[in-house]
């Protein structure tokens, strides 16, 4: 098979599009056709992994999958090969407490596809155990159902599970142009929240708006915690759907309200960020951190892509042999949505 390969860390042009051996099924295993792979900072991060950072070589990356169920291992029944699918990114044990409790982001042996033993699809084919495959509704295309799964996983997760975000309460969606944010935008809209959603440029305002954003706020040109505040009447946001870390992640905490929750998955501008201790007790806020979600939680929100009221939003599609086109796109910050390669 042809696939997308990284012999070494290093920048993105260590992305060798190349022949690769087709992957071969236990038992156990179920092979799928990829058929788009929506890309993800992951990898960016790999292109810059510091020098002595190992990786299992060659390493294909690509967590976010769609395809065609092309085999099927002797031990598994109840799914046929031709199914159109999606693929949980997140590989789990399957028997530890956490896996049986539901929690299987919390395994101790998780992983993401094209980050730790499993290999990703940046490739034509992709082997999975069964757990990760998710049948996918007619009315989505295989671009559009790669551009699915880590996003709104992760940004459900975030919103319901983690910061409980309730009907009527304000929530401040932080890089609103971004994968996560067009899916926490959705998710806020779909639980009955007002979004106040912000991005460093009018024009990723102006489409947040067509996903449900109320409000917006350019952080490049406004204060971000200030302006927060005076769309609230001074009473600040309930929840901060954060992401980016940094100087970001301090304005937003300006603006949590009293009981406010500032939820994050990422720091994408920056690891560490300062903010006020009195204000956090005082106001009685919470901080919750947040890795990905749950494999039932990606099951559970099916029916709503299916109904069309939540859609996942694809920038651009490239061909897998430009995927270093794709990953220059990405972290150039210049797409409001997924951007997905195709083999
Ligand atoms: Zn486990």
């Amino acid at each position: 098979m042809k696939a997308v390969r990284m012999h070494e860390s290093g920048g993105v042009e260590k992305f060798v599009y190349e022949d690769a051996p087709d992957p071969l099924i236990a038992a156990n295993e179920v092979l799928v056709r990829v058929k788009g792979c929506a890309l993800n900072h992951l990898e960016v991060w790999a292109t810059v992994l510091p020098p002595g950072i190992t990786f299992p070589r060659p390493r294909i990356l690509g967590s976010d999958v769609a395809g065609v169920v092309e085999a099927v291992g002797d031990a598994i029944s109840g799914i046929q090969v031709g199914a159109k699918v999606m693929l949980q990114p997140g590989v789990s044990c399957g028997v530890c407490a956490a896996c049986l409790a539901g929690v299987d982001n919390q395994c101790s042996s998780y992983s993401l596809l094209g980050q730790g033993p499993w290999d990703g699809g940046f490739a034509e084919l992709i082997k999975v155990p069964p757990a990760n495959i998710i049948p996918v509704p007619d009315n989505l295309s295989f671009e559009e159902a790669a551009s699915i799964p880590l996003v709104f996983v992760t940004a459900w997760h975030m919103l319901v599970t983690r910061a409980r975000l309730q009907r009527n309460e304000v929530v401040l969606v932080n890089a609103a142009g971004s994968g996560v944010g067009i899916a926490a935008t959705q998710i806020a809209k779909l639980l009955g929240a007002r979004v106040i959603a912000s991005a460093g440029s009018d024009a990723k305002l102006e489409k947040a708006k067509t996903l449900g954003a109320d409000e917006g706020i350019n952080y490049n040109t406004a204060d971000l915690g200030q302006e927060a505040l005076r769309l609230t009447d001074s009473r600040g946001v309930d929840v901060v759907f954060e992401h980016i870390g940094g100087e970001i992640l301090e304005k937003s905490a300006q603006a949590l309200a009293r009981n406010g929750r500032l939820v994050t998955c990422g720091a994408t501008a920056g690891r560490t960020a300062s903010f006020s201790v009195w204000s956090f007790f005082m106001r009685q806020q919470t901080f919750l951190g947040s890795f990905m979600g749950t494999k039932s939680e990606l099951l559970g929100m099916m029916p709503y892509f299916r109904s069309g009221q939540l859609r996942p939003v694809v920038d651009r599609v490239y061909p897998l042999s430009e995927v270093q086109a794709a990953v220059r796109q990405l972290a150039s910050r210049d797409h409001f949505g997924k951007i997905v390669v195709v083999p």
